[in-house]
């Protein structure tokens, strides 16, 4: 029986294994290292690694951790968590755990526009978060592609790091007159006829082809992604959920079910950065091990 078991060894989960392991508590990570920045070439934003790979933000994280005799790592895949009396039993696709405590650090499932090149180009030189990698795109031509509601949002903000943009409308619905007049005012381009493919070379935009058989040439662009928390191993639990599809938490990040604790983007229905995510899973490692301290009073 462990005190704590972490599903996800991104920087959330190593962040709390880190913070339990100094904490002397028994845990173990159990990651399958599909993290959703896997497609890309450089981390930015880590104070200390900014601008290293996410396989080498990840292992020098994982290097720390390793350092402490009470946190074990595994590379397998969760299938279904299901809670016991004072416990939870945990089923990989090999084996089957035990834990006081349970940790989710799994992320965001994410869903990408179903357009052709978008994979290809996505974490090269396509992105949805200026904060992540604006500052990569700067002075480009950009595409910025995001539903009707976002365009007043992304039309204030994208022009921070480039002037060369056109918006794009990904949902096919019509900003209102108030954005159209914003975005005349302020001289950007508005296409709404839909994207049928993102041209590129190697991943490298080069072209975004439309509908109405028109094309522009760009060469980098943000994207809106869809993203969720609904993992399929969680079902059993019956997580209580907000409107909005965000696991329901408590001050301390404890689920509905008493135990539960829930740590960065998986927190959240929005995504996050690396930094944020590795600073909430050492945050809520604490109260974790304060409860554990507790139950044991
Ligand atoms: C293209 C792209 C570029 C990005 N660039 C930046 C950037 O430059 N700077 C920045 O700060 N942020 C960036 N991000 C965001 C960053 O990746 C996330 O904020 C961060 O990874 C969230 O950390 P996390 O620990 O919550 O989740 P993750 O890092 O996603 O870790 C979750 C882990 O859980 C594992 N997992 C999921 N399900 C299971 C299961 N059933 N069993 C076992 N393991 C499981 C996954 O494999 C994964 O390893 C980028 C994201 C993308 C998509």
């Amino acid at each position: 029986m462990f005190d704590v078991i972490i599903i996800g060894g991104g920087p959330a989960g190593l962040a709390s294994a880190l913070t339990l392991g100094r904490a002397l508590k028994t845990t173990l990570v159990i990651d399958n290292n599909n993290p959703r920045n896997k497609v890309t070439h450089e981390s930015h934003a880590y104070l200390t690694q900014d601008g290293v790979t996410p396989e080498t933000l990840r292992s020098n994280a994982e290097r720390d951790v390793n350092k402490y005799e009470h946190v074990q790592r595994i590379s397998d895949t969760v299938t279904h968590v299901e809670q016991a009396t004072d416990y939870f039993i945990i089923q990989t696709k090999s084996t089957t755990y035990y834990t006081r405590k349970l940790i989710l650090a799994m992320g965001l499932k994410e869903t990408l526009p179903d357009i052709p090149g978008t994979r290809a180009c996505y974490g090269t030189s396509l992105f949805y978060c200026p904060w992540c990698d604006g500052y990569e795109l700067r002075d480009r031509s950009l595409i910025v592609s995001v539903p009707a509601t976002h365009i007043r949002h992304m039309s204030k903000l994208v022009p921070n790091w480039s002037q060369d943009i056109v918006m794009h409308v990904a949902d096919g619905a019509s900003p209102d007159d108030e954005d159209k007049t914003y975005l005349d005012r302020k001289g950007i381009q508005l296409i709404t006829s839909t994207i049928t493919e993102f041209q590129h070379t190697e991943g490298h935009l080069t072209a975004v082809s439309f509908a109405d058989g028109t094309s522009i040439n760009r060469d980098g662009g943000l994207i809106s992604i869809e993203v969720n928390s609904d993992f399929d191993f969680l079902h059993p639990l019956q997580l209580h959920r907000e409107d909005n599809g965000r696991i329901t938490t408590n001050d301390f990040s404890e689920t509905s079910v008493s135990g539960v604790f829930v740590v960065g983007e998986s927190k959240n229905i929005m995504p996050s950065q690396l930094i944020d995510a590795a600073s909430d899973g050492n945050t809520v490692a604490k109260f974790v091990a304060l409860q554990l301290i507790e139950d044991n009073d």
